[in-house]
């Protein structure tokens, strides 16, 4: 069913409930364990974690609603440039 970031509540300090596709744990992020990507189109814009259960780098798409919630949340953000 789509992203599994949510915002967590109205806390100054901006969590986020993120879920691990490998092992399936859930899991409560602080913006500053989130990384988001805007590349230049959507397959290249997305967020990542690394999964504090099993250390997986986890990556997943980010939609506008995501990317505002992760942006608004103090969440690092990468602009990716295509280098071509
Ligand atoms: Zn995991």
């Amino acid at each position: 069913m789509g992203g599994d970031v949510r915002d967590a509540g109205r806390a100054m300090a901006a969590i986020f409930r993120a879920a691990c596709p490998d092992c399936r744990g859930r899991f409560e992020l602080a913006a500053g364990a989130l990384r988001l990507a805007i590349g230049a189109s959507r397959r290249t814009t997305f967020y990542s974690f690394t999964c504090p259960d099993c250390g997986a780098a986890v990556r997943k798409p980010a939609g506008e609603r995501i990317i505002e919630l992760l942006t608004g949340g103090g969440v690092r953000t990468l602009r990716l440039h295509s280098s071509v």
